[in-house]
């Protein structure tokens, strides 16, 4: 159990660092980034900040010197660069928990092994095989790269068979899996922290709403039935279990309908905090951020408190700009990343809406 006055590491400089790190220094803890991103906007805010490249032993070495514990917020970390520190601190959660999400493959078949649902999906490794799982599974379907894909990224939509060609060229040859495209009637995510002796809290269910593949507002509570919010809630604690993990995870689904009632199927595992659990920031009595950073301390996770229904729009490239409008809107809070750029599909901030029940 970590004392105040420890320090943090944050492996990975992005918004998501950076609200750590805000949720961090109340708690009396101060944290240590380490980006190989010159401009990463967590070093704003942050006391100490290594640049250099995950590759860079010597800087790892003396990053995992200075930290009591070492953490992530986003999942591409390198393996070798996790196991490194892993060696020499503790790393939460374990680093293991990556080598299933950053594989889409690997990370479905942990899904589909504990007996959850996901949508039809098949491996492909050449265009012959996208062929046979296209047979396979019909069509519509979206063809995803195994690794490093994200916001749409490293995804073709196949609509007829004569689409396969082109899909396995834009997506470069890579392997794959195809998954059966899902008719949903929305998506949903579950953000869910274990802390250290096994105690699982989720958040309310939230629903979001994406635009060109990139999320673009976040709804608490998703407007699903009760029971339906139950299960979800349970995915996101079975899952939190089967790793052992210590943290925030969130599990992105899709809810569709079934007969009469409806199912959730897992689309995906993000071993970190998520996008979609941002407006717990203005929303709850506790921050997703605060519960991770209490989950890998050592410290009690809280026990939320929705202080109403919570909007929470995410501001994309040079949506940023209209900041003055949000400000003066009632009951807006807003976040800005203090990133440069506004580059097209870039998140540089976002604004909760909190309206009292
Ligand atoms: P992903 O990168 O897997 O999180 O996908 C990004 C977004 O693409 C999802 O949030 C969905 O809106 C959409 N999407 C991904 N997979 C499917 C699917 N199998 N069927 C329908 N829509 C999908």
């Amino acid at each position: 159990m970590l004392k105040p006055g420890a320090t943090i590491g944050i492996l990975g400089g992005g918004q998501l660092g950076r609200m750590l790190a805000l949720a961090a220094a109340p708690l009396g803890f101060k944290c240590h980034v380490f980006s190989s991103e010159r401009d990463a906007c967590s070093f704003q805010v942050v006391p100490r900040a290594t640049l250099a490249e995950f590759s860079d032993e010597a800087a790892l070495e003396k990053f995992a010197r200075d930290c009591d514990v070492i953490t992530y917020e986003f999942e591409n970390v390198p393996a070798a660069a996790a196991a490194f520190l892993a060696a020499r601190k503790p790393v939460l959660p374990n680093p293991k928990v990556l080598e299933t999400t950053q594989d889409r493959l690997i990370e479905k078949n942990f899904v589909a092994a504990l007996k959850i649902a996901t949508a039809p999906y098949a491996a492909v490794a050449s265009e012959a095989e996208l062929a046979a799982a296209v047979a396979k599974i019909g069509l519509p379907a979206v063809l995803k790269t195994r690794r490093l894909g994200y916001d749409g990224k490293g995804q073709a939509k196949i609509g007829k068979a004569g689409d396969i060609a082109a899909a396995w060229r834009a997506v470069a040859e890579a392997p794959c899996i195809l998954e059966g495209f899902v008719d949903f009637e929305r998506e949903v995510s579950v953000v869910a922290a274990r802390s250290q002796d096994g105690k699982v809290v989720s958040f309310d269910v939230t629903e979001n709403e994406h635009r060109d593949h990139i999320l673009k507002i976040s709804r608490a509570p998703a407007r699903i039935p009760p029971a339906l919010a139950r299960e979800a809630g349970r995915i996101g604690q079975r899952i939190a279990k089967a790793f052992g993990y210590v943290g925030v995870l969130a599990v992105e689904m899709f809810v569709v309908r079934q007969g009469r009632g409806r199912a959730l199927l897992v689309n995906e595992i993000a071993p970190r905090v998520h996008n979609s659990g941002h407006w717990t920031i203005d929303g709850a009595s506790v921050s997703q951020f605060e519960q991770h950073i209490r989950a890998i301390a050592g410290w009690p996770l809280a026990n939320p408190i929705r202080h109403g229904r919570v909007e929470m729009t995410n501001l994309i490239g040079a949506e940023v700009n209209d900041y003055r409008r949000w400000l003066s809107m009632p009951g807006a809070s807003v976040h800005l990343y203090g990133k440069g750029e506004a580059r097209p599909g870039r998140k540089m901030g976002h604004v909760t809406r909190v309206f009292p029940d």
